[in-house]
């Protein structure tokens, strides 16, 4: 059988909760406006610190390696003067010389040629000559660059040869194009005696220096090194990549012209602006020690700023979350917020509603119930005859209107019962009973019913004194109604109420019949007020749909409930069960 069990209704409403509040709208935009300004405001902030810290990055990073460079040039400037002390030193090549001279030995200046060349070359050095103290010439590189470096020799000749140390000379060759160094070296026969030639060796700066400065570590990819001499008429220029070259036009090299100026201390200079190549740069001076030149490294700020503008869009991507997101959150809390308001208003509107229908029924109940009275009493008393002889149509006439309104009081009755159950009026009143005095009413009560439908009529009791102490009357009447129904669905068999005890507590009570059933997808239906079934192979009974909703809510009254099994064609069994002590008895 099919089995459905009535579940107790859930008596807490929108109304017993706290009421949802909504702000006003404008508090949600301000919080918006400070979140998203504290936001962005906190966005720039870690972006100029960023800024900041790459900028000084690059600084130091340039820094380091125009230092560095500067140091490597100052080194190899350090390896001339050494070369140039080691030929002062020597006295072999001036003793062949006097020799020389004094006509003893023939073979000088092409032997001595041989040795200087070959001391030029292993050396690195791109001219080579020995001079007299007046400045002719004894013996010179036969190279494309003697005859401008030979001119320009005999001020470093008169200079050396007055002087005890080696001299060193810069910007020996003037032509614009190429820069030569040079160290002249006086020699002597003997130690201490009076100078009798000078050696001079030059070397064009750009192959060592561009060697150097592309040796160099940069600290960007496109990093240049590059070095720098101011001259007379503007600067002169070495980078890595290109010929030495003069700037004459200041404006055409202002980058370099103010990192001259910054560097005149002898410190470091930080500029920016463009390159010789016309790149926008970052670059940092060194001087090279000793020397008037700089040293210039720098970088395209297109590079440097590279990861600047990618964790720029990082910052701003991260900000407009961070701000859609507290949008999100702020607008759909709201919106939580204003659906639980509504919901509030409308469950409350409802209970007003249901309030005011409640009232309107149960005064339209009592309302009615005082002229149905009124029209039962005078049809008993017509029917009785105390107002005259009756015909039999007539008596016919008013046992119909009788029984109409009885049916019509019965509604009443129900529909007032029902009010009073929802509105939780319906008071309990236990008092103390035992079982057999309960079946007896409904027996007394029920019996002659089945028995008109030639029903059987089975009571059983299996515990005669089990002991109530509950509301006897909702007892009764639920006992009634599921007998009623019993009798009124079934046909022929049998009708059987049970009382048994289930437990140390509780009771239950069954009706069983064998009538028409409930198709199983009904069952959990027939507890709905005025809910009845329906179906075209059953007959239509007269009832109201309203007795077993009421039998349900008393059950729960009683703190029990009301269970159902049944199979269409066969019958129908309703169990209640209900503790024997009410709470409220156990209370008391
Ligand atoms: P009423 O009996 O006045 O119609 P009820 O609320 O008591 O109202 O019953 C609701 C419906 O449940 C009935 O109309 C009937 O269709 C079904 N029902 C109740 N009891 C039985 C039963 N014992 N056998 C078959 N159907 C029943």
């Amino acid at each position: 059988m099919a089995q459905w069990e009535s579940r107790p209704e859930s008596r807490s409403t929108a109304s017993d909760r706290s009421c949802p509040t909504v702000g006003p709208l404008w508090r949600l935009v301000l919080t918006l406006v400070v979140v998203s300004t504290l936001v962005i405001a906190s966005g720039v902030a870690v972006v100029r610190d960023y800024v900041d810290r790459q900028q000084e990055l690059a600084d130091e990073r340039l820094s380091a390696s125009a230092s560095d460079a500067a140091f490597d040039m100052r080194m190899w400037l350090d390896s001339g003067y050494a070369d140039a002390s080691v030929m002062k030193a020597q006295t072999g090549m001036t003793q062949r010389y006097v020799r020389w001279l004094a006509g003893e030995d023939p073979a000088f200046p092409s032997s001595g040629l041989d040795r200087m060349e070959s001391e030029r070359s292993i050396l690195g050095y791109d001219y080579a000559g020995m001079f007299a103290p007046d400045g002719s010439v004894i013996l010179a590189s036969e190279l494309d660059v003697s005859a401008a470096v030979s001119d320009l020799c005999p001020g470093l000749v008169a200079q050396a040869a007055s002087s005890d140390e080696v001299v060193f000379a810069d910007r020996l060759c003037c032509e614009g194009s190429r820069w030569f160094v040079a160290w002249g070296s006086p020699m002597r026969a003997a130690a201490g005696g009076p100078v009798v030639a000078v050696m001079v060796r030059a070397v064009d700066v750009s192959g060592p220096a561009q060697d150097l400065l592309f040796s160099a570590s940069r600290p960007y990819r496109s990093g240049l090194l590059e070095l720098v001499r101011p001259e007379a008429d503007g600067l002169g220029l070495l980078s890595e990549a290109d010929d030495f070259r003069v700037f004459s036009e200041p404006e055409s090299a202002e980058l370099y012209t103010n990192l001259v100026e910054s560097a005149d201390g002898g410190e470091a200079g930080v500029r920016s602006g463009s390159t010789a190549a016309g790149v926008p740069a970052v670059a940092v001076a060194c001087p090279v020690e000793g020397t008037d030149w700089l040293v210039v490294s720098s970088a395209p700020i297109d590079e440097i700023d590279a990861p600047i503008r990618s964790f720029t869009l990082w910052v701003t991507f991260a900000c407009a979350l961070l701000v859609g997101l507290g949008m999100s959150l702020g607008v759909g809390i709201r919106r939580i917020r204003m659906s639980r308001y509504r919901e509030h208003v409308v469950n409350q509107d409802l209970q007003e509603a249901l309030g005011v229908r409640e009232r309107l029924l149960a005064n339209v109940s009592h309302e009615l119930r005082t002229p149905l009275h009124s029209i039962m009493g005078f049809t008993d008393v017509l029917l009785g005859g105390l107002a005259g002889p009756l015909n039999d149509e007539q008596k016919h006439q008013l046992i119909m209107v009788s029984e109409s309104s009885k049916r019509l009081l019965a509604l009443v009755d129900d529909l007032l019962d029902l009010s009073k159950l929802r509105a939780g009026r319906f008071l309990v009143s236990v008092s103390e009973f035992t079982a057999v005095e309960v079946m007896d009413v409904v027996r007394r009560t029920m019996c002659p019913l089945a028995e008109r439908k030639a029903l059987a009529c089975e009571y059983v009791c299996q515990v005669p004194d089990l002991a109530f102490n509950t509301d006897r009357d909702m007892l009764e009447r639920i006992m009634l109604n599921l007998m009623s129904n019993a009798v009124k669905f079934t046909d022929e068999g049998l009708v059987r109420l049970t009382v048994m005890e289930d437990g140390a507590d509780h009771a239950v009570i069954e009706v069983l019949d064998t009538g028409q059933g409930i198709p199983v997808e009904k069952i959990g239906l027939v507890m709905e007020e005025f809910y009845q079934v329906v179906e075209p192979e059953y007959a239509r009974r007269m009832g109201t749909g309203l007795g077993l909703a009421i039998s349900s809510r008393m059950a729960r009254e009683l703190g029990g409930t009301i269970t159902v099994e049944s199979q269409s064609g066969v019958g129908s069994k309703f169990s209640l069960r209900i503790p024997r002590v009410h709470p409220e008895a156990g209370c008391a």
